[in-house]
């Protein structure tokens, strides 16, 4: 069988080096699963994807993760392929999510925040310091190392990234709504700038835990995000700091050419943990809780509606239609207020 992927073992196969165990996570493109190196004590995940169906989103992916050794982005060892599938051992990461490990700690400040932005925008500079783009970037992508206290953040499931020339721009419908930049609803071709915007939506939702862009029906979502149109609400962000919101703005920039790129980002002081609060903020976790558990709701929603995309089982325009919805049609991206009634 020759390899239809560069860099890939296609002679030998993953059951003869690797014993499969639990699984750990379904994607909206493949399967996640434990597994240990035969002979070893050496745990490693795999995601297993079928070739068939998702030709085109395995060769995107491996194609990427293999080029990409960062501390904050979960690392590829090895890819098998057979007829059938690609198995992609990657590194084991084992600490959870973004948002669980916030609702579990008993102590979640700007400061813990700030270092977890600050995780988020090192790998995302690393990323476009070598020509990729998420282009999905939300915080189920964002996975901590370990369960220990200092543990990093690390960013993963490239499925949708997709590698950049220097000066390329690219046109291609990305993944959440929720987290996606105007220029790529408006259908403009668009560049690494929308990672930072997304990365500007999460980060309001880390220090609010409630959606910057509220609406009660996708249409009107739409129309905020075109708009930038989004408040740091009373009294939700009455004790933020200046600092925070100062690179919220920044990120949440409606030109392109204007946000921040994530270079800049890691020299801005909150970032950087000058002047960011260690004060306890009880409300934002009782939010992001909630946040959280509608989140995981809709997940199966959104993960067909992203291999429909990525596999353009969907035409552009049905695709816009799904993601944008009308004024009939309950929003997807179901805010914690349930409705464009604010946070009151
Ligand atoms: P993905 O297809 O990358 O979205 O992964 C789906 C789920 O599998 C994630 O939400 C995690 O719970 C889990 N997962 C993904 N990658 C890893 C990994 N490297 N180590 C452990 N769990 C993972």
């Amino acid at each position: 069988m020759s390899c239809m992927f560069k860099g890939v073992i296609c002679d030998k196969a993953f059951g003869d080096y690797y014993i499969l165990g639990k699984e750990l996570g379904r994607g909206a493109f493949a399967s996640v699963y434990k597994c240990q190196q035969k002979g070893t004590s050496n745990f490693w995940s795999v995601k297993l994807l079928n070739k068939k169906k998702y030709r085109k989103v395995a060769a995107t992916e491996i194609g990427i993760l293999l080029k990409l050794k960062h501390p904050n982005v979960v690392r590829l060892k090895e890819v098998f392929e057979s007829a059938e599938e690609v198995h992609m051992v990657l590194e084991l990461v084992t600490g959870g999510e973004l948002f669980e490990r916030i609702i579990t700690r008993g102590h979640y400040s700007e400061k813990d925040a700030a270092c977890a932005v600050k995780d988020m925008v090192t790998a995302v500079a690393y990323l476009h310091r070598n020509g990729v783009v998420h282009r999905d970037l939300k915080p189920e992508n964002m996975l901590y190392e370990d369960l220990s206290e200092h543990a990093r953040l690390k960013i993963t499931d490239f499925g949708l990234s997709k590698i950049l020339g220097t000066d390329a721009t690219m046109h291609t419908v990305c993944g959440t709504p929720t987290y996606c930049a105007p220029e790529i609803f408006l259908g403009k071709k668009y560049t690494q700038s929308v990672d930072m915007w997304s990365l500007g939506v999460v980060t309001y939702i880390l220090l609010s835990g409630y959606e910057p862009f509220i609406a009660s029906t996708d249409r009107e979502m739409f129309k905020k995000i075109i708009k930038c149109d989004y408040e740091f609400d009373s009294p939700y962000w009455d004790a933020i700091s200046e600092n925070a919101k100062d690179l919220i703005r920044k990120m949440l920039m409606l030109e392109p050419n204007k946000r921040i790129t994530a270079e800049h980002a890691l020299k801005h002081p909150w970032v950087m943990g000058l002047a960011t609060k260690n004060v306890h903020m009880e409300e934002a976790v009782v939010q992001i809780k909630t946040f959280n558990a509608k989140r995981k709701l809709k997940k199966a929603t959104e993960a067909v509606l992203a291999v429909a995309r990525a596999t353009h089982h969907l035409p552009l325009d049905m695709v816009q239609m799904v993601n944008i919805g009308d004024s009939t049609t309950p929003n997807t991206n179901t805010n914690i207020t349930g409705g464009n009634e604010k946070m009151t």
